[in-house]
């Protein structure tokens, strides 16, 4: 099959693919997936739900036929998916794909970071909102110290894997934290990428006012370190970074809500379950499973996944208004991917 470049409304190609590999986790996140609302009786998907690795290698193929360069994989926990370095062995055999990347909460890397870089993983993001173990374990509504993550961390840098750190920040929640997660990862050598809180799905409650904006955190950050800005790598590039002054040391932002970044958005996301999301904050996905499963061809897939991204308008972060994040229907990042 050729090569096609596809473009939305908006001229935005095709470049990113987020693969959920399952809407399982094994943290209660507050601001994800709060453990008051993904309880014990809280259904996820059903294993034949979920896409198999020949689907999710075949679907990964037609994408990369359109313009996919970067597939991330994600979830719910992605290393919570059985023999998962098998997945990644397929996706990196992918000719044209030139990178793959995994976000993690790090806890189950001393047991698959050397397999995922065996099996061709280059790089990991490990997401750490707190240092301190109380507040870890309130954050991630599990207990759960900051030790297995800082272990998981070690493992995929012992295993020769990149890594970067994200945290999402809450006002009044781990804020107080934003200068030691600096200082911890200046001193490690990790880039630290902080994320302002979004407001995926709709079981987090959140406020506008819970968000700490990357103006506040550079401010904090500015008047501890020397930062000088760094030029975005590529185009769409979601993070913007800055130099610790006189190091290789960078760190990162995530502007998702104060300085939206749509129009260079060219992520589609697919869920565990084959849905197709062209943006984080669509109420409903598309669905490529059946359509696979009832035996279309690469050629027919191909051409909805194009006619879907062609028809693609959307600009959620840009519009984002009290009235937008109360009335729309959004679908549960758990689920879709982060
Ligand atoms: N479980 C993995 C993890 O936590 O890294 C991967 C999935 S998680 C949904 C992906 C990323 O989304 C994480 O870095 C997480 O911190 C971030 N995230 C989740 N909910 C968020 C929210 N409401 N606002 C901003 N980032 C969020
Ligand atoms: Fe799980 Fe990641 Fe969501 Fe936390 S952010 S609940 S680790 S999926
Ligand atoms: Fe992309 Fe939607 Fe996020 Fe805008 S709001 S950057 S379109 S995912």
């Amino acid at each position: 099959m050729e090569k096609t470049i596809i473009t939305d409304k908006f001229n935005r190609p095709l470049r990113d693919l987020r693969i959920s590999v399952i809407d399982r986790c094994n943290f209660r996140c507050q601001y994800c997936m709060p453990a008051d609302q993904f309880g014990p009786d809280f259904e996820f998907l059903p294993r034949s739900a979920l896409l198999t690795y020949e689907e999710i290698e075949r679907l990964a193929k037609i994408f990369v036929r359109l313009g996919v360069k970067k597939i991330r994989l994600t979830g719910g926990e992605p290393l919570l998916r059985r023999d998962l370095p098998i997945l990644i062995e397929k996706l990196a055999a992918i000719e044209g794909l030139s990178d793959i990347g995994l976000t993690t909460n790090g806890v189950l890397l001393p047991k698959l970071a050397a397999k995922l870089k065996e099996a061709g993983l280059k790089r990991v993001n490990i997401s750490l909102d707190s240092l301190d173990d109380e507040l870890f374990g309130k954050i991630n509504g599990r207990g759960i110290g900051t030790g297995p993550v800082l272990e998981g961390i070690q493992a995929a840098k012992d295993a020769g894997l990149g890594v970067k750190l994200n945290m999402v920040v809450k006002k009044g929640l781990n804020d107080q934290d934003i200068i030691p997660m600096a200082k911890f990862c200046k001193e490690k050598g990790l880039e630290l990428r902080y994320i302002e809180y979004m407001d995926v799905g709709s079981t987090n409650g959140w406020k506008m006012d819970d968000v700490v904006t990357k103006k506040e955190i550079y401010e904090m950050l500015k008047a501890e370190f020397e930062l000088e800005p760094v030029d975005p790598a590529y185009y769409g590039e979601v993070a913007k970074h800055y130099r610790y002054k006189g190091t290789d040391a960078n760190v990162g932002f995530i502007t998702s809500v104060s300085e939206s970044f749509c129009s260079s958005c060219t992520r589609a996301r697919l869920s565990a379950n084959g849905q197709i999301f062209t943006c984080l904050f669509n109420g409903n996905g598309q669905d490529l499973r059946n359509f696979m499963r009832n035996g279309a061809s690469d050629q027919q897939i191909s051409g909805r996944i194009a006619e879907i991204w062609n028809g693609r308008n959307d600009r959620y972060s840009d519009e984002r208004t009290a009235e937008t994040n109360k009335n729309r229907k959004k679908i549960e990042m758990s689920y879709i991917g982060g």
